[in-house]
């Protein structure tokens, strides 16, 4: 059942044994979970994952647990479109979308990684659990805790958006608004957490959080027949699904699943916050910290904790990185809506903006197979979007008022007098 070693540090690869604990005492680096993956290669099949429930556990033993999860067993396996329109809009031969903006049960891709993280807090017997968040985790945690009968804390900046405080409340769960960025609330946090002994999903269970956001990299290659794209674009706020993604590509490799990754990773970022798009095109390891200013809220992060090893994914799988204005996050955000019937939020506008840029740029060739990643939905996002996509027109309930701004019309053929006068049954 169980195919985890323990913890390595990232850095320095000494190892620790599985607990709620996410630095290196010896050199502060970041510890990452290490799997039997000989083991592994033996007992999965491809046949094996497919028979399995359409849910991120059908790679259950890729994920750090010992036992099956208690939380958020319905998550993942979310959709994976070929695009049409907006394919022919960039004038590309080969685009997909990935949309997280329908996982259940919050709309975003962090109930991937909240139900590794309360599923791994309840192996630990914690019975409080907690987070830092942008937004998208606060309504995860908040949901999955609810569903989970586990206690929670949810800290957010005050001036989030509506749709993810509302998202929040309803769970139930402790909010608390922290008159701060998301940088600030996360430096308390970590107080908190010394303080309090709460299982913090992005603190002291960040390493078996994070693993969570593999699944979405799984789920790609098996819904393209077990085969990765050569490019997938994703947004970037603290960096880990960015990391995850490629990890997640490169074990499937590893575990002879599929072969040969050739894929590259693109990050995407907001123009006011992007820090680790800064470095990248200034071919620095070190990040430097921002202050965010954008309506991308869910990837204002000036300080991302993985930031790091985002830029190295970036490099190592020989990918690009660029970023997108907030009146091109806007027009991303119409465009996908316009040309594939998908509302997303600001992060998929990001995503949407940024793959245009770098199709434009000619850093992504046009007849090489393209993959976005749609991270999160629009309907939490609304405010980014009100001003910007007119307004109903308003009128009496009469067909010639209707006729005064359509003019009549012959009936479409598609539809008969006969047919649409049959009766229902
Ligand atoms: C959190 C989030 C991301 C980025 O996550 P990181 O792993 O912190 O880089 C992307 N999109 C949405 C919608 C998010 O909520
Ligand atoms: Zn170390």
């Amino acid at each position: 059942m169980r195919y985890i070693e323990g913890l390595r540090c990232r850095e320095c690869k000494r190892e620790y044994p599985i607990s709620p604990i996410h630095v290196c005492e010896f050199c502060f680096g970041p510890l990452e979970v290490v799997y039997q993956y000989e083991r592994i290669r033996k007992v999965l099949s491809r046949r094996k994952i497919e028979e399995r429930p359409k849910s991120m556990w059908r790679y259950q033993e890729l994920l750090p647990l010992d036992g099956d999860p208690t939380v958020g067993i319905n998550v993942g396996f979310t959709p994976l479109i070929k695009s049409e329109g907006l394919a022919r809009v960039l004038g590309v031969e080969e685009l997909y979308l990935k949309n997280d903006g329908v996982n259940y049960p919050t709309l975003s891709f962090k109930d991937r990684v909240v139900s590794v993280a309360l599923s791994k807090a309840k192996e630990f017997g914690f019975r409080t659990v907690a987070c830092a968040s942008t937004g998208n985790l606060a309504n995860s945690v908040a949901a999955l805790s609810a569903a989970g009968g586990l206690e929670s804390y949810v800290f957010v900046p005050f001036d989030l958006e509506q749709g993810k405080i509302l998202g929040t409340l309803i769970y139930g769960t402790n909010l608390i608004g922290i008159k701060g960025s998301y940088d600030e609330v996360n430096r308390l946090c970590s107080e908190i957490a010394e303080n309090y002994g709460w299982a913090f999903v992005n603190i002291n269970i960040r390493p078996f959080y994070a693993e969570g956001s593999k699944t979405f990299g799984f789920e790609i290659a098996e819904q393209l027949g077990w085969k990765a794209p050569r490019h997938v674009i994703v947004p970037m706020a603290g960096g880990s699904l960015i990391t995850k993604i490629w990890k997640g590509l490169k074990e499937l490799e590893r575990i002879g699943l599929i072969d040969g990754v050739r894929t590259k990773i693109h990050g995407a970022q907001a123009s006011g916050s992007n820090p680790i798009i800064t470095a990248f095109k200034e071919g620095v390891d070190r990040i430097k910290p921002q202050r965010p200013k954008t309506i991308a809220k869910s990837l204002a992060i000036g300080n991302p904790a993985d930031g790091y090893y985002a830029l190295k994914t970036i490099r190592e799988s020989e990918g690009s990185a660029e970023d997108a204005t907030d009146a091109e996050i806007i027009e991303g955000i119409k465009l996908l809506a316009e040309t594939e019937g998908i509302f997303t939020e600001t992060a998929g506008g990001v995503t949407v903006a940024v793959t245009k840029k770098l199709i434009e740029q000619g850093v992504i060739p046009k007849d090489e197979s393209i993959l976005i990643s749609i991270t999160g939905n629009g309907l939490k996002t609304q405010e980014a979007i009100q001003d910007c996509v007119g307004h109903p027109l308003i009128i009496e309930a009469s067909l010639s008022e209707f006729q005064k701004l359509f003019g009549s019309k012959e009936p479409e053929r598609g539809l008969s007098a006969h047919t649409a006068n049959m009766p229902i049954s």
